[in-house]
């Protein structure tokens, strides 16, 4: 990807990761790869909807449910029960777990390039 099609919220969308991350006690990925295509997502969504819908799901109208807020990350099922189903966060004890809860914003565009 070169950076005129970088999402325009992808470095606020990393940042929001690593604040989310550390506040909830949670790991990315320890594939970073898997870290990349969901926060890529996500910015997406927040450049085109207005929100960072979960990228993980399939939406009839992307609209509504921005406006519906439920799958607006931190989604429901994150902030109240620490389940998040795309593994951007995880907690120590999942087994696809890593010891990251910062993100390299450069090594994250070239595994979405
Ligand atoms: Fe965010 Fe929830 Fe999707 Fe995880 S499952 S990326 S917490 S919206």
């Amino acid at each position: 990807m070169d950076n005129n099609n970088m999402p325009l919220s992808l470095e606020a969308m990393c940042k929001f990761s690593e604040t989310y991350a550390k506040r909830t006690g949670t790991f990315f990925c320890i594939d970073m790869s898997v870290t990349s295509v969901v926060i890529e997502g996500l910015a997406k969504h927040k450049d085109n909807y207005g929100a960072p819908l979960c990228p993980c799901r399939h939406y009839d109208d992307k609209n509504k449910e921005v406006a519906n807020t439920y799958w607006n990350c931190p989604c429901v099922p994150m902030r109240e029960r620490r389940e998040c189903h795309c593994m951007l966060f995880l907690s120590k004890n999942n087994e696809f777990a890593g010891n990251n809860q910062s993100i390299n914003i450069d090594s994250l565009l070239d595994s979405i390039k």
